[in-house]
């Protein structure tokens, strides 16, 4: 049987330390992370995993999993961890070195759909969901799948209901200090 090569970058979690500005060596493996995480489920390797991973400098395994794409950043593991460690952050962390370093990411839409947001927010420094939607529809390719199988319906039937609910403005609203909101994406 062919063995798999395992690839080791030292500095990767000095890295990823780098940018989250946390302590990730705190991390004992006691797993209250993994266990309290709602989307386990669908990841391909645990919270508790990722971190471990990172430790151990396997930057490929990492960068390349489903986990990161479909961590819901609900904070829950960073809430029960022991030793502080942010585990939603380093995802976050994670996400973003993924998109920067071109690594073909596993979740496509889940992508989209968050580069849609940051925009967004970076932008406008809070979210215009009119354009939010327009833009994930366009972005991940979905419009046109819609456009084709007629579920586009759903989507303006949606959109309907939420503009009569006053859930969809029509133009969007600013925020004061928005140069603020850029710096700390930045
Ligand atoms: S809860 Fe904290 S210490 Fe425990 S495995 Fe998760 S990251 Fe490590
Ligand atoms: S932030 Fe992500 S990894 Fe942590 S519990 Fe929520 S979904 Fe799971």
């Amino acid at each position: 049987m062919a063995r798999e090569t395992i690839k080791v970058d030292p500095g990767f979690s000095k890295t990823v330390e780098g940018l989250t500005r946390l302590n990730l060596d705190a991390c004992f493996q006691c797993r209250k992370c993994t266990n309290g995480c709602p989307v386990t489920f669908a990841m391909d390797i645990y919270p508790d995993q990722v971190i471990r991973l990172v430790l151990l400098g396997q930057k490929d395994r990492v960068l390349k999993c489903s986990t990161i794409w479909l961590c819901s950043a609900c904070e829950t593991c960073t809430t029960r961890c022991p030793n502080e460690v942010d585990i939603a952050a380093t995802m976050d962390a994670l996400k973003e070195m993924a998109a920067r370093e071109g690594v073909q990411i596993p979740q496509p839409k889940t992508y989209a759909f968050h580069r849609a947001f940051l925009e967004d927010i970076k932008r406008r420094g809070r979210m215009f969901e009119g354009r939010l939607m327009q833009s994930y529809l366009l972005n991940s390719g979905e419009l046109f799948r819609k456009l084709a199988d007629g579920t586009i319906k759903e989507e303006i039937s949606l959109g309907l209901n939420m503009f009569k609910k006053g859930r969809l403005p029509l133009l969007p609203k600013g925020i004061k200090d928005k140069k603020e909101i850029g710096e700390i994406l930045r």
